[in-house]
């Protein structure tokens, strides 16, 4: 068995999978020990192994990488997890037997799945409550299936059921129930709130109420999870028009401009008011726009869309902007320059400046505490909140983040959650 000392690249990712031991069974011709490795720290190697920003955490302490090129940690996970998967025969770990200990999960996304998934093998007895119809939260309404196919999320989520846990969708925690009535009405001794931070943000500039102005969550949702895009089999619309400007420099931003030109339109412009450098997006993901032909205005500040005589968006106005100061994130600050508006002549426009948390559930119960921008107080090892029967994890409490991130504090919790409950 290969096996070294020194773990830098391990320390790098935040569910600390033994990267040397599972690239060493791979090296072996072992493939389904490496698969077995990757779930030992993992429950979706086959999604990490796609999405992670390998570059900022595996990757980026291998020791090949101080003189060379870093193994490709990512993409051997993602071969692992697929050649398992491709025997149709995966392995459901031994699940302890039954605690009778009642625990319902808040969300379907990658934290509340780790975390159900976590209690289920431990014996407690889980329930996932799930706003919308579908399970897998931004990794099925969000993510494109060009990055991450839907059938790998499926088998994912069908991996937490066989684990015995019950996924109730349709069920918006708030509205249908509150927590404080799944726990005195329906018996829940525990619950884990993540419900991730899918509120989107807007410009608050004029023309965003136009008909063509989506929010990049609402664009997304009806391609992904809608399959808008084979209307009028599918219920759902949508109107992309030829001319797109996507609003934002992030992951997000590059999704939705990927999207749109899959779905036909023959310019697509991401337009932000930031340099290049500073976009929040992965190299990955802005190399990959460029090669399907995305144009980038950078620098460039919109400050109204307009609209013809029916309401529909006609043009996006732009202001370019030049570096200055640096600002409280300690990037430099883009200031206007002076007569340079500009109009950019569009039909649709996408909003993707970010997204925040959701207030209907903290909302909904009662002595919970947030933060200032309604994030769920939550402690980082624990997942503790300020009520000791309730957890929380993921995008609720960190704000937009990754889904390993997510994937993590489930973990974390579930930790938590079966020490409360077998020593409350
Ligand atoms: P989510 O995945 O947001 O799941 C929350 C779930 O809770 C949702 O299913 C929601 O419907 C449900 N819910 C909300 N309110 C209620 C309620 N009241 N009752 C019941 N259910 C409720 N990260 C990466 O690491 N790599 C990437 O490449 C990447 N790309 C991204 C692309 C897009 C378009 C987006 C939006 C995000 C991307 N992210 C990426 C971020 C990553 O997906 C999130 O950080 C992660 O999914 C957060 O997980 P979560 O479990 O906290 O919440
Ligand atoms: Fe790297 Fe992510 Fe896999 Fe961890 S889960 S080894 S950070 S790709």
């Amino acid at each position: 068995m290969y096996s070294v000392q020194k773990k830098p690249c391990t320390n790098g990712c935040p569910v600390q999978i033994d990267i040397p031991a599972f690239v060493g069974l791979i090296a072996e011709g072992d493939f389904r020990g490496a698969g077995r490795k990757l779930k030992e720290q993992n429950s979706l190697p086959a999604i990490c192994g796609r999405v992670c920003p390998q570059e900022e955490q595996c990757e980026k302490f291998c020791t090949l990488g101080i003189k060379g090129e870093s193994v490709a940690i990512g993409r051997l996970e993602r071969f692992a997890a697929d050649f398992v998967a491709s025997l149709g025969q995966e392995e459901t770990p031994p699940v302890a037997s039954p605690t009778d200990k009642k625990v319902a999960v808040v969300g379907s996304g990658p934290s509340g799945l780790t975390v159900a998934g976590e209690l289920a093998k431990l014996g407690h007895s889980v329930t996932i409550f799930e706003a919308l119809h579908k399970a897998g939260g931004v990794l099925v309404y969000g993510i494109p299936e060009f990055r991450l196919p839907k059938q790998i999320v499926q088998r994912e989520v069908d991996y937490v059921s066989k684990l015995g846990v019950d996924i109730r969708t349709n069920f918006v925690v708030g509205k249908t129930a509150t927590v404080d009535e799944l726990m005195t009405e329906e018996g829940y001794q525990a619950v884990f709130l993540g419900n991730g931070a899918g509120l989107p943000y807007f410009m608050n500039i004029s023309g965003e109420n136009l008909n063509g102005v989506y929010s990049t969550n609402e664009f997304l949702t009806r391609v992904n999870l809608m399959k808008a895009y084979l209307f009028p089999q599918y219920d759902t619309p949508i109107k992309c028009g030829r001319r797109v400007a996507v609003v934002g420099g992030g992951n997000v931003a590059m999704d939705s401009a990927r999207t749109a030109l899959r779905l036909g339109a023959r310019e697509v412009y991401i337009v932000y008011r930031r340099a290049e450098e500073q976009m929040p997006a992965r190299n990955e993901e802005i190399e990959n726009a460029k090669q399907e032909g995305v144009q980038f205005h950078l620098l460039t500040n919109p400050t109204a869309i307009l609209g013809d005589k029916c309401s529909w968006v006609k043009t996006i106005k732009c202001q370019r902007m030049e570096l200055g100061e640096p600002d409280d994130s300690g990037r430099r600050r883009p200031v206007p320059i002076a007569g340079s508006k500009f109009e950019l002549a569009v039909d649709t426009v996408i909003i993707a400046v970010g997204n925040g948390a959701n207030p209907i559930v903290a909302s909904t119960t009662s002595n919970l505490k947030t933060n200032e921008r309604g994030y769920i107080v939550a402690d980082d090892k624990t997942g503790k909140t300020s009520r000791c029967e309730i957890f929380a994890g993921g995008d609720i409490v960190t704000g937009a983040a990754t889904v390993i991130l997510a994937m993590g504090a489930g973990k974390r919790a579930a930790v938590t959650i079966d020490d409360y409950l077998r020593n409350k």
